[in-house]
C-alpha cells in the first residue's frame, strides 16, 4: 500500500510545530514539510526587535537541520506548492511534479498588505521575511532618516529599533493614535509618549496623499500639506492571509481559511493553522477570529497535528501576544471587544494591567505594559481566569496587594 502520509504546506511557526507534533504523537508514516523560503524555518519576532546590546538581525532557526532528519521529517525548502486538488488528494509542486497526501495541513501564514500606488523602489520596504529585515537594517544607522507608515506592531517595534541605532525616525499613522485595534487607549498612549520621548517624530491622524521615490530619497506627501523626505520608507499596514491555494481548491474562506474548532477546513482531510486561518474562539462562545501571533501559530500547529491523526481535540487556547519596544513589554491576553468595564491594576510606577469585563462580569481580556517581565505573571494568571470563564470581583482585580492566584 502506498504511504501517502502527512503533508504540511508552509514551514513557519505553525507548520514546523505540527511536523514535530506528529512524531511526538508516535505517527509512523511519512511526514513532509514544504516551505517556499530557501532557509531553515526561522523565528519572525526577532526581525523587528533589538536587544539591549543593540543585537538584532541574526536569524534564529526554529529547529536545526539535523532535528528534521532525526525526527524523520522530510523538509523540502525553496519549493512552492502551486495547487491543491482535494478530489485527487494531491498537491501540485513548482516544477510540475505532484505530491499525494493522506491528510494535509495548510500553514501558509500571511503576507504584508500592500498600499496601492506605492512605487516599486529599493528604498521602500515591507517586513515579513529575513530578506526584508536585512534590507531595512541597512538603513537603520546614524545619519539615515527612515519613515514608517503604520503605527501597528511592525511600525512601533521598528521605530524603537531605529532609535536605538541612532536613526532618525518619522512614524505616520492615519488613525488618531497608534495601535487602534486590540490595545487599550491608555496603554497605546503610554507607548506613544515613550516613542516621542525617545525622539520619534510621530504624526497621527493625517492621511498619506502620495509616495514618490527616486535614486536618493523617498518623498511622502501628507494630507495636511506637509512633505516628508526620507532615505527609506517601511510600509507596515497589516498582513493578509495566504489563502490562494485553499480558495482555488474551493475550500471555505472567511477572513482566512475557515476551520472548525478542531482546525479542520471544509474538506475533512485538510486542516489549517496559524496566521492563514480563521477559527471559532472557544472562550468567546465560538466567535470567529483570525489571529496573527506567534504562540497561536505554535499552539494551533500542535492541535492540528493531533487532529490529523484522528483525535478530536478542541482548540481552546486563549489568544495571547506580546510586543517589545525599548525596555517595555506589552502583553495582551484575550479579546476585549464587547467589554463594558475597564479595571486598572497598578503594579509599579511604570507597570500596570487593565482588565476588561463583559456585561455579565466575565473577564474578557487583560492587557499589561511595563518594563521587562513586570506584567508577565499577572497576564499569565489573567489568561487562566479568562480560559475558565471567571467572573472575578472587580475590587480584587484593582488591588495590587491581592494575588490574582487567589481568584483561580
Ligand atoms: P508564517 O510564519 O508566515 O509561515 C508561513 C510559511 O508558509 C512562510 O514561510 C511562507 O513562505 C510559506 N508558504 C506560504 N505559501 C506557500 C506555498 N504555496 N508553498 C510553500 N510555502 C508556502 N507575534 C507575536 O506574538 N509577538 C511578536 O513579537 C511578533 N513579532 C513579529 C515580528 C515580525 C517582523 C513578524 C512578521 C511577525 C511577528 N509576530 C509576532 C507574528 C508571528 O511571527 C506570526 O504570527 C507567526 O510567524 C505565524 O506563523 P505561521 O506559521 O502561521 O506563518
Ligand atoms: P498591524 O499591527 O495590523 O498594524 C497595521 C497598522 O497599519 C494599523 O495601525 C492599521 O490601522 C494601519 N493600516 C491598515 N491599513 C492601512 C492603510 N491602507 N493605510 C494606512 N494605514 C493602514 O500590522 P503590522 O504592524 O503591519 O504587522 C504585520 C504582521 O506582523 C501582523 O501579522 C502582526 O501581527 C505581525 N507582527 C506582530 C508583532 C507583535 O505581535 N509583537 C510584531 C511585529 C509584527 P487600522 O488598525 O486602523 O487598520
Amino acid at each position: 500500500m502506498v504511504d501517502r502520509g502527512m503533508v504540511i504546506v508552509g514551514a513557519g511557526e505553525a507548520g514546523v510545530r505540527a511536523a514535530f507534533a506528529l512524531r511526538e504523537q508516535a505517527y509512523q508514516g511519512s511526514v513532509t514539510l514544504i516551505g517556499e523560503e530557501p532557509h531553515l524555518p526561522y523565528e519572525r519576532p526577532p526581525l523587528s526587535k533589538i536587544g539591549p546590546d543593540a543585537s538584532s538581525g541574526s536569524v534564529r532557526a526554529i529547529a536545526a537541520d539535523d532535528r528534521f532528519a532525526e525526527a524523520g521529517i522530510t523538509f523540502r525548502r525553496g519549493l512552492r506548492v502551486t495547487a491543491l486538488q482535494p478530489s485527487e488528494h494531491h498537491l501540485a509542486l513548482e516544477g510540475g511534479k505532484f505530491l499525494p497526501y493522506e491528510r494535509l495541513l495548510l500553514a501558509t501564514g500571511a503576507a504584508p498588505r500592500q498600499l496601492p500606488g506605492v512605487p516599486s523602489s529599493k528604498r521602500i520596504h515591507v517586513l515579513r521575511t529575513v530578506e526584508h529585515a536585512e534590507a531595512i537594517r541597512c538603513h537603520m544607522q546614524p545619519g539615515q532618516h527612515v519613515a514608517i507608515l503604520g503605527g501597528g506592531f511592525i511600525g512601533l517595534e521598528l521605530a524603537a529599533m531605529g532609535r536605538k541605532l541612532g536613526t532618525e525616525i518619522t512614524l505616520i499613522e492615519v488613525q488618531p493614535r497608534v495601535l487602534m485595534r486590540g490595545v487599550p487607549e491608555v496603554l497605546a498612549l503610554k507607548l506613544q509618549a515613550r516613542h516621542v520621548a525617545e525622539g520619534v517624530v510621530l504624526i497621527c491622524g493625517v492621511p498619506v496623499e502620495g509616495i514618490r521615490s527616486d535614486e536618493n530619497a523617498v518623498t511622502i506627501a501628507l494630507g495636511d500639506g506637509r512633505t516628508i523626505e526620507a532615505d527609506a520608507l517601511v510600509v507596515g499596514i497589516g498582513a493578509q492571509p495566504n489563502t490562494a491555494l485553499a480558495s482555488d481548491a474551493r475550500l471555505t474562506i472567511e477572513n482566512g481559511i475557515a476551520v472548525d474548532q478542531h482546525l479542520r477546513t471544509s474538506d475533512p482531510d485538510i486542516f489549517a493553522a496559524g496566521d492563514c486561518c480563521s477559527f471559532p474562539v472557544h472562550a468567546y462562545a465560538g466567535r470567529r477570529v483570525r489571529l496573527e501571533s506567534w504562540r497561536n501559530a505554535q499552539d494551533q500547529g500542535a492541535v492540528a497535528a493531533a487532529n490529523m491523526l484522528g483525535h478530536d481535540e478542541v482548540f481552546k487556547n486563549v489568544p495571547w501576544f506580546w510586543s517589545d519596544q525599548y525596555d517595555l513589554t506589552l502583553q495582551v491576553a484575550g479579546l476585549a471587544d464587547g467589554a463594558v468595564q475597564e479595571i486598572v491594576r497598578p503594579l509599579t510606577a511604570e507597570a500596570e494591567i487593565l482588565f476588561h469585563l463583559g456585561a455579565d462580569g466575565q473577564l474578557l481580556a487583560a492587557s499589561g505594559l511595563g518594563p521587562g517581565g513586570s506584567v508577565a505573571r499577572d497576564i499569565r494568571l489573567a489568561e487562566m481566569l479568562i480560559g475558565k470563564g471567571a467572573k472575578p470581583d472587580p475590587a480584587t482585580l484593582a488591588d495590587p496587594a491581592t494575588k490574582l492566584k487567589s481568584l483561580l
